[in-house]
């Protein structure tokens, strides 16, 4: 394994905090202290800012061929290097190593999609409707940007956001979550060797979010804001930018309902299930968060689902077969307790799980709660662990309007055999994403987002690189 990166990316060198501070990264398999990495503070944010001010007038510049050839390098080197990138990965934020693997492949393939992209940034000409005056339209980078990412995609929810930004002619300054900042940072040494210019990429890891990014937001040089994470502090990031007009994306939380109809191949709705709740521990945004199964096939559904989440293997993620790794730490499984408690308290049966193992790590059991009540605290709270709760409706307007009766809107899954109730169903869902007979939708290649309070904007796809880009038109009489 090469050597894990620890410092401060600043002007494409490796510094420490300013003020010599640093912060512990855990295992959350063991609870044991991984290492240490610098804890950044508002001294360094202004560095890593005018590192980002000073080189974006000539990144902008470069040729869009230049930056597409430094992703696909990028792309290149992070494929070679699956298995290191995977073991870190799983050692700071538990997900198994299968999955960590995964991970890098879907996490390089916005590398690769958008340096297909970086080449393709359109323009245009015409003549105006008078028939004198002519058109000119350029597209040009938005300018430094703060990439803010959360700590259950490490790697993916960076290259999700450096991808286009790099293939736009951006600068930008990412702030990882502090559970897991090694994988930001190895990537940010990937980007150097791929030949990434001194102060386009700045990374900045953290215990002091609001120190650090706050004056950043608020002070006028950072013109884009990219953040994912939840819907609470998305919320106070987009105050944080309306006094400066800041240009936000904002990827923020789910509560996503899977819905299975009387008409659904059960096999197909279970193999959906297990992706849509397990994915990641159901530690996702996509993850499933409220089953509706229609009262006909409730209970066998359930049955089929609580034997295949109960087979699944619990364990620290480095060791073979297992297929469940740790919560992300003692805060989020108690939440997940907590939940499954409130539910059990309301009459939900537990058909798997529900009990928390002796010893250390974070770690909690597949769960399977079949009658949950509607007034269950996990219907209106992301329950981002292995917890399926199963509610029973009985015809498509009750559940449609169940189903959307939340503030959020990311992604919905719907189970049927028949295309019209499919089309039907999936239209009226208020979402920005759906999974037809499917429990997983994460594509690079198509625009992954939110309606409502789920988010603002489309990451990945042909309109992921428009989140970094400014139309500007030039007016041009012809006399
Ligand atoms: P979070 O608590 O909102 O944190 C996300 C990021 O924001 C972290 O880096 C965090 O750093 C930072 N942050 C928190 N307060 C901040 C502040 N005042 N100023 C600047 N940055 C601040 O979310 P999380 O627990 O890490 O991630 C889980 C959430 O992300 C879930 O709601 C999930 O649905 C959502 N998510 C959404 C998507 C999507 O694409 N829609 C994808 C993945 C995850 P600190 O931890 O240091 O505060």
């Amino acid at each position: 394994m090469t050597e894990v990166l620890n410092q401060l990316f600043i002007g494409g060198s490796w510094v420490d905090a300013a003020d010599g501070a640093t912060l512990p990264v855990d295992d959350p398999a063991t609870g044991e202290i991984l290492g240490h990495v610098a804890d950044a503070g508002a001294k360094d944010a202004r560095l890593a800012e005018e590192a980002a001010v000073q080189a974006q007038a000539a990144w902008a510049r470069t040729a869009p061929r230049a930056r597409s050839e430094i992703l696909r390098r990028a792309h290149e080197l992070i494929l070679e290097r699956t298995d290191e990138l995977a073991r870190l990965m799983t050692s700071e934020m538990g997900k198994p190593l299968a999955e960590a693997r995964g991970e890098v492949a879907y996490a390089a393939e916005f590398f690769r999609w958008f340096s297909e992209e970086a080449v393709r940034i359109d323009g245009g000409c015409g003549t105006l409707p008078d028939g004198r005056n002519r058109m000119l339209l350029s597209r040009r980078p938005v300018g430094p940007c703060l990439l803010i990412t959360p700590w259950n995609f490490p790697l993916a929810m960076g290259t999700r956001k450096i991808g286009p930004a790099i293939a736009a002619g951006c600068t930008m300054i990412l702030k990882p979550a502090p559970q897991t900042p090694l994988s930001s940072l190895a990537l940010a040494g990937i980007l150097k060797e791929a030949g990434l210019p001194d102060g386009v990429l700045n990374v900045v890891t953290t215990s002091r979010a609001g120190e650090v990014c706050e004056p950043l937001l608020r002070g006028g040089r950072i013109r884009k804001l990219s953040f994912t994470g939840s819907t609470a502090v998305g919320r106070l990031l987009l105050a944080q930018c309306a006094d400066t007009v800041v240009r936000t994306s904002m990827e923020l939380g789910g509560n996503a309902p899977f819905i299975v109809f009387d008409d659904a191949d059960l096999d197909v709705a279970v193999d959906g299930a297990m992706v849509a709740k397990m994915r990641n521990m159901g530690e996702a945004c996509t993850a499933a968060n409220r089953f509706f199964v229609h009262r006909s096939v409730a209970e066998e559904f359930g049955r089929r689902l609580a034997g295949r989440m109960g087979a699944l293997e619990v364990g620290p993620g480095t060791r073979d077969g297992v297929d469940v790794g740790p919560l992300i730490d003692t805060v989020g499984r108690a939440k997940v307790e907590e939940l499954v408690a409130d539910a059990v308290e309301r009459g939900a049966r537990v058909l798997v799980g529900g009990r928390t193992p002796e010893g250390p790590g974070c770690f909690y059991p597949p769960t399977v709660l079949a009658d949950v009540s509607p007034e269950s605290r996990l219907m209106d709270t992301e329950i981002f662990g292995p917890v399926a709760a199963i509610l029973t409706f009985d015809d498509e307007d009750e559940v449609l309007r169940r189903a959307n009766d939340t503030p959020w809107g990311l992604v919905g899954y719907v189970f049927t055999e028949g295309l019209d109730r499919g089309l039907r169903v999936s239209e009226g869902l208020e979402v920005g994403m759906v999974g037809l007979n499917t429990g997983l939708v994460s594509n690079p290649a198509a625009p992954f987002g939110g309606v409502k309070q789920s988010g603002l904007g489309r990451e990945g796809g042909r309109v992921g690189i428009d989140e970094f880009l400014e139309y500007q038109y030039i007016a041009v009489p012809v006399r």
